[in-house]
């Protein structure tokens, strides 16, 4: 399996620049990180979530400092020279060796945790740092991961590419007569084979199981006469694609085609639309207005996207209320469906980037309603 390639160095002090500003405008302390997307994100170091703590810390001027079980210091050589390691061996406690790394504990410092660290180690932390106010460690990190670098964008244009192959050769082989279980299996072969390092879940939907927006793949086959909703993604150098496409086995009826179209406009309209400045409510609005004039608003089930990078789901949301306005460097997927109970669903996803005056599509898969 192929392995990621490494985050250029200047790339990632780039993102600890950026993060620091973030702590002084918001006057935090410490940004600490546990395993998780954030901390690939910060030292390009990944690595699982175990009872042992790896623990980043971030202060806001102080050098960047490592927390981390001492047998595993070998991981950690070949990664850009950004923070001190600081071990632990088993048998210490290792929220004491991160007291010793926090110079003001216990002076009433603000404490960003990052999300995705086990509560037990967050409750650790707090009894051996004393006096502290602990804050959302994404407070700090979404707005900086929301907006990628152009490094970070080509990385996902890349994964866009890689995922769109996958459905031109899904096309290509047997659909018709296949379970959904064997599409998707079908869909994780050539996700690797296209060059992801790693598949995500993914959602074959065929006939009425594709008007549940997340259904669950199980052994309905693709019959003549289906709907099939295919949705799916991978990890190519960390970095994720997601699609939906929607195809028809054999000639689709005209309401199908009809709803097909609607969707796509829907897509198209808020595509158009998507530029600095806009909220991210907006766009949502665009592509539910535009379905709900053909009168399927009920039928659209959920928001219109979400952000993506290292993280298949991330900030920002595409929904009713986000006030989240659009800046250049964003990406995210735009994937308006209308699902009809009982008979078919329609989905169309695309992950676009936002650019200096409008969008990029970074999914060229075809949006003609193919018919296999
Ligand atoms: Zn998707
Ligand atoms: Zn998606």
């Amino acid at each position: 399996m192929a392995h990621p390639e490494r985050v250029p160095e200047q790339e990632l002090r780039g993102r600890l620049e950026r993060v620091r500003a973030e702590m002084r405008r918001l006057e935090i302390d410490y940004l600490l990180v546990g395993p998780s997307t954030d901390l690939v994100y910060m030292i390009d170091y990944g690595v699982r979530q175990s009872e042992r703590l790896t623990l980043l810390v971030v202060p806001r001027e102080e050098p960047v400092r490592l927390v981390m079980p001492g047998f595993e210091l070998p991981r950690v050589e070949g990664l850009a020279p950004l923070f001190e390691p600081v071990p632990w061996q088993d048998g210490e406690e290792p929220t004491e060796t991160l007291a010793r790394v926090v110079a003001n504990r216990g002076s009433g410092a603000t404490v960003a945790v990052g999300a995705q660290l086990f509560s037990h180690f967050l409750l650790r932390i707090q009894s051996v740092l004393g006096d502290a106010t602990y804050v959302d460690g994404n407070r700090v990190l979404e707005p900086v991961r929301m907006r990628k670098s152009a490094w970070e964008v080509e990385k996902l244009r890349a994964a866009g590419e890689a995922a769109d192959a996958v459905f031109d050769s899904l096309l290509q082989s047997d659909v018709e007569g296949r379970t959904e279980q064997e599409l998707l299996a079908r869909i994780h072969e050539l996700l690797l084979e296209k060059g992801h390092e790693s598949i995500g879940g993914g959602i074959v939907g065929v006939g009425p199981n594709g008007a549940s927006p997340h259904h669950h793949v199980g052994d309905t086959r693709a019959t003549r006469g289906s709907a099939v909703v295919v949705d799916f993604g991978g990890a190519r150098d960390n970095y994720r694609s997601d699609i939906t496409r929607t195809f028809h086995v054999g000639d689709p009826p005209q309401e199908f085609r009809e709803v097909y179209r609607i969707v796509d406009e829907a897509n198209q309209k808020a595509f158009e639309f998507a530029r600095p400045g806009v909220r991210t409510s907006e766009l949502d609005a665009v592509a539910r207005k535009h379905i709900g004039d053909a009168g399927y608003g009920e039928r659209f089930l959920h928001r219109l996207g979400h952000g993506i990078g290292l993280d298949g789901h991330e900030a920002p949301y595409l929904v009713d209320g986000s006030e989240v306005v659009v800046e250049e460097g964003m990406t995210f997927s735009i994937e308006p469906g209308i699902y009809l109970e009982g008979r078919f669903g329609v989905r169309i996803e695309d992950i676009v980037a936002v650019t200096g005056d409008g969008a990029a599509r970074l999914n060229r898969a075809t949006h003609e309603l193919q018919v296999v």
